[in-house]
């Protein structure tokens, strides 16, 4: 996989091959030395949304069993179901994904007190 880098002599794109990333390098524009990054994580522009990206990607069955747990807490066993969506939330949360987090965290604790309140409902 090829890294895009920006000269910050000259702010040429540049595309080096992954043997020469980590290395400092003769700029093919400006003839400037240059240090290439080892990973894209070291550069400025698209950073926090390769990173975003990378942990939406990675945690989609997280998220998605962030929302199953919170909606079965509403009809199956609420406290422990509730406190799985909880949890999965707060995970959710921290690993980038706030939307996802929070919508996960007020819904499961809806979804279990909903959950609870029907189960009391319909055992007395
Ligand atoms: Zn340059």
């Amino acid at each position: 996989m090829t890294q895009k880098f920006t000269c910050p002599h000259c702010s040429r794109s540049l595309n080096p091959p992954d043997r020469l990333l980590g290395h400092t390098v003769n700029c093919p524009s400006c003839k400037e030395k240059i240090t290439l990054p080892r990973t894209a994580i070291q550069q400025h522009s698209n950073m926090t949304s390769n990173a975003i990206n990378t942990h939406q990607k990675s945690s989609d069955g997280l998220i998605a069993s962030g929302y199953f747990c919170s909606l079965i807490a509403l009809l199956l066993f609420p406290p422990g179901f509730g406190i799985a969506g909880l949890a999965i939330g707060i995970i959710n949360l921290t690993k980038g994904s706030i939307g996802h987090g929070i919508a996960q965290i007020v819904l499961s604790i809806t979804c279990a007190v909903f959950g609870m309140i029907i189960g009391v409902a319909t055992s007395v």
